[in-house]
C-alpha cells in the first residue's frame, strides 16, 4: 500500500494550488484581494487584463490577450 505516499502527493498539489490561486487573486504586498479590470484595447482584438491593489494603489500585473 502506497496510501501516505499518495496523500503525500495529493497535499503538496492541493498546496500548489492555493499558492497559484492566492499569487492571482491576492497582493503579493498586502494580501487584499486583488480588483480585475478588464480592457478592451481601442483598434485592436486584444483584451487587456490588470489586477490592482486598492490597498497599496498599485498594478500587480497585466496582460493582454487575443479574442478569436
Ligand atoms: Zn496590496
Amino acid at each position: 500500500m502506497n496510501l501516505g505516499k499518495v496523500q503525500y502527493f495529493e497535499k503538496i498539489e492541493t498546496n500548489k494550488q492555493k499558492d497559484f490561486l492566492s499569487a492571482h487573486n491576492n497582493c503579493a504586498l498586502c494580501g487584499q484581494n486583488l480588483e480585475l479590470r478588464h480592457v478592451r484595447v481601442p483598434e485592436t482584438i486584444e483584451i487587456k487584463e490588470e489586477a490592482y491593489c486598492p490597498q497599496c494603489d498599485i498594478r500587480a500585473r497585466a496582460k493582454s490577450y487575443t479574442v478569436n
